[in-house]
């Protein structure tokens, strides 16, 4: 398990990144620190910082907080691979930035995936509700800039998107969503890959690059879906579409029946092309990191 994780720190290190480390003015290119914390660098311990009423800002470092899914993904992959990339994404962009990740939430917004044993599934209000508390609890400890990666792809957004408005809001912290499906719309373009599904080419490559010894290529079932009429999730669809519509798990019946649960090609999956979108999410991943930082301060 490489990257800076909370849960493997003692309090004390955790304390530790307050100091320095994260503070002062970043390049949002380079992620290279281009000027000390303009309350001027001090010896004092974190616990103080945050209890000094001088008016400076607390130093926390970026966190990142992976969150995923527990679902069926079809009869190739486990039923982690959500929460699992985004775990990979998480760890190598650590590796680069130094940015702390907190532990993973292994659990998304999955009803229509109950079809099939082994999901499990929240109450949106509940994972809204409980990111919340994550960021509540991190911010009272001086953390102001949250990155929420959400490897269970479009579905848990608008639960995501309200737990960031609160934590806007009642806080004054930055959350931001990365999705992997919005952040990889001109790489998969550019691999060909087809357009998003569920244990498709672009989930399934990713995992067998990053997690080769959970693929399962000859257990992989195609099933491509009859297009919705007006409706896509998919980003990198330019048609018109509404904005929701349930998915069901009648509607998934299908999927099950053809693909094992799978919608999508991951007959056209590929470890080589998983690297390269892997290795774009992380630069992308990075370049967020980046951003936050350089932004503290002006916000
Ligand atoms: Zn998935």
């Amino acid at each position: 398990m490489p990257g800076k994780w909370l849960h493997k720190m003692t309090w004390e290190e955790f304390e530790e990144e307050f100091v320095g480390k994260s503070g002062g003015e970043f390049s949002e290119e380079s992620g290279e620190k281009i000027r000390e914390d303009s309350g001027g660098e001090s010896e004092d311990k974190p616990t103080k910082k945050l209890e000094d009423e001088s008016g400076r800002k607390p130093q926390g470092p970026v966190i990142i907080l992976p969150i995923g899914s527990t679902e069926q993904h079809g009869a190739h992959l486990p039923l982690g691979t959500d929460t699992m990339v985004a775990i990979a994404l998480a760890e190598e962009a650590s590796e680069k930035t130094g940015a702390v990740i907190a532990p993973p939430l292994w659990f998304g917004w999955s009803p229509h995936h109950m079809v099939l044993p082994g999901t499990i599934t929240v109450r949106p209000e509940v994972l809204a509700e409980l990111v919340y508390d994550v960021i509540e609890s991190l911010a009272k400890h001086g953390c102001t800039k949250f990155i929420l990666l959400n490897g269970h792809r479009i579905v848990n957004i608008s639960w995501l998107q309200i737990a960031c408005e609160k934590a806007k809001r009642l806080l004054g912290v930055e959350a931001v969503i990365f999705d992997p499906a919005y952040m990889s719309k001109e790489i998969v373009d550019r691999l060909g890959f087809g357009p998003l599904g569920h244990a498709e080419e672009i989930e399934s490559s990713h995992m067998w690059y990053c997690y080769p010894d959970l693929y399962y290529a000859d257990r992989a079932k195609d099933y491509v879906p009859q297009p919705h009429d007006l409706y896509s999730v998919d980003p990198r669809y330019q048609g018109d579409t509404l904005c929701y519509v349930p998915s069901t798990v009648r509607g998934m019946s299908k999927a099950v029946e053809v693909g094992k649960g799978t919608t999508g090609r991951p007959s056209m999956a590929s470890k080589e092309k998983g690297k390269l979108y892997h290795e774009h999410l992380v630069d992308r991943l990075v370049q967020v990191v980046n951003q936050l930082r350089s932004r503290y301060g002006r916000t």
